[in-house]
């Protein structure tokens, strides 16, 4: 091992030796939990429904014998947790539950998370064990500036980072100002948020006087929603800290699920506690390793609410081969978008993340933007709203129908639509500091 390698990867022995479990120790374990984990859905949930449908299917947790067994097992969506809303899926008396989260659910009820005691250190050790995959350790000091609360991130990202025992700053999201000082003052080696809103605390960095090249922080674990590679180039570009992606889901846990090792080069998922299939989003068939669909999780080691073949809607490929840094735990492809965040533009399918990447390509613009959709005489248009970066134009006032011809060009040749640019002020678009939402969609049907 060169000396440099030797520098990019913690000593393996202060993670799990789980990350290196060979391949057949690792399938072994994986049926074991999953045979518990099918027997307490199937005689422990509340509602019954797992139950229903396992004897509808003809299938009994005994049934169970081997992985490829898993697949006559049947599948459960965020609707059955809408549908049993809030305890129904839960299979641990109340008394036994120590915390709740609920994702945003931004139509309609949330759906509620539940943990026991347990649950929150399996948690917590996916967490940790992702933190020591990107090069982080007790000796560095962490600002969560994920949002606290019902939204697994903040408390998720903080119990993970005190198990691995490094300084926990919980600044949770907002104020950007005070995000900033704190960064700087405090010696920050690491930050936890969506990637958008750190590229808007960089952004503003400037302005309180603070250059985050100069300051201590030299890693970030950016999360929560999807993002391209063009915007971490960007973020690594603008800032040089390395940008870490890190995935998970309210449902499965929280954050954690997945996370990037430094190679940068897919995301390792916690095989142990999560058992990843990719299947036909359409078919439902499964697919083979390499092969792009929809994610597909059971939890092996949660017990409150122990979820079979759940499907995420969110589309990847389970990654083929070993990764470079010697983890044996299998990786799957960064996630650009989901089967549901597709838009149908005049009949083609077009997702954010091409729209991101297409901007992205273009010199003087910030990575904000906004994507209005509307329909005039029967016909879909897309305005793509683009922020121009501080500076950008200097004074030649010229420059700006470059831009926009530019940026028309780029989403052409990616989407083949043509879309209305409108180019904005710098900082004019609204910023959020939990996930961006990018869609405004006026369409009625
Ligand atoms: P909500 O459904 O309220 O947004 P979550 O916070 O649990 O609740 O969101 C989980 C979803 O966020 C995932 O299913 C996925 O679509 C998206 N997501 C999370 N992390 C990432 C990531 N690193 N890359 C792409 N998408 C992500
Ligand atoms: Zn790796």
């Amino acid at each position: 091992m060169s000396s440099q390698e030797k520098r990019r990867d913690p000593p393996f022995q202060a993670t799990s030796a789980m990350d290196f479990l060979p391949g057949p120790q690792m399938r072994e374990l994986q049926i074991a939990r999953l045979r518990k984990a099918v027997d307490a859905a199937y005689h422990g949930q509340r509602c019954g429904l797992m139950k229903q449908r396992m004897d509808a299917a003809g299938v009994k947790p005994d049934d169970v014998r081997t992985l490829d067994d898993i697949r006559r097992l049947p599948f459960s969506t965020k609707a059955d947790l809408r549908d049993t809303y809030p305890y129904g899926m839960f299979c641990r008396p109340d008394e036994e539950v120590v915390r709740i989260h609920a994702s945003s659910g931004t139509t309609g009820k949330p759906i509620v998370a539940g943990y026991t005691r347990n649950d929150l250190d399996v948690w917590a050790d996916s967490m940790r064990r992702g933190m020591i995959g990107c090069g982080l350790s007790h000796r560095d000091i962490i600002q969560v500036s994920y949002g606290y609360g019902l939204f697994t991130g903040g408390l998720g990202a903080h119990c993970g980072a005190e198990a691995l025992g490094a300084m926990v700053i919980p600044t949770s999201a907002g104020n950007t100002e005070r995000q900033v000082m704190i960064l700087h003052d405090l010696g920050s080696t690491a930050i936890c948020c969506t990637p958008s809103y750190f590229a808007h605390i960089a952004e503003k960095a400037p302005e309180f006087g603070v250059d985050i090249r100069k300051t201590r922080l030299r890693i970030g674990i950016f999360g929560a929603e999807p993002w391209s590679d063009g915007l971490r180039r960007h973020i690594e570009e603008t800032t040089g800290i390395q940008a870490q992606d890190i995935y998970g889901l309210t449902e499965i846990i929280g954050p954690g699920v997945a996370i990037e090792c430094l190679r940068q080069d897919g995301l390792h998922i916690f095989e142990d506690y999560f058992y990843p299939e990719i299947i036909d989003p359409d078919t439902e068939e499964v697919l083979p390793d390499g092969e792009e669909g929809e994610l597909v999780i059971t939890t092996l080691a949660k017990e409150a609410i122990p979820m079979i073949r759940y499907r995420t809607r969110d589309i990847t490929a389970i990654i083929p081969g070993r990764c470079a840094c010697g983890r044996t735990v299998r990786r799957i492809r960064r996630i650009g978008r989901r089967s549901d965040d597709m838009m149908i533009i005049r009949g083609v399918n077009v997702f954010p993340s091409q729209i991101e990447s297409a901007i992205l390509r273009v010199k003087g613009l910030s990575p904000n933007y906004q994507i209005v959709l509307t329909r005039e005489h029967e016909l879909d248009q897309m305005e793509v709203r683009v922020e121009l970066a501080e500076n950008a134009l200097g004074d030649r006032i010229l420059d700006i129908e470059e831009i926009q011809k530019s940026v028309g060009h780029s989403i052409f040749s990616i989407t083949g639509l043509h879309a209305r640019i409108t180019l904005a002020e710098s900082k004019s678009i609204a910023r959020s500091e939990g996930k961006a939402k990018r869609v405004i969609d006026k369409r009625t049907i």
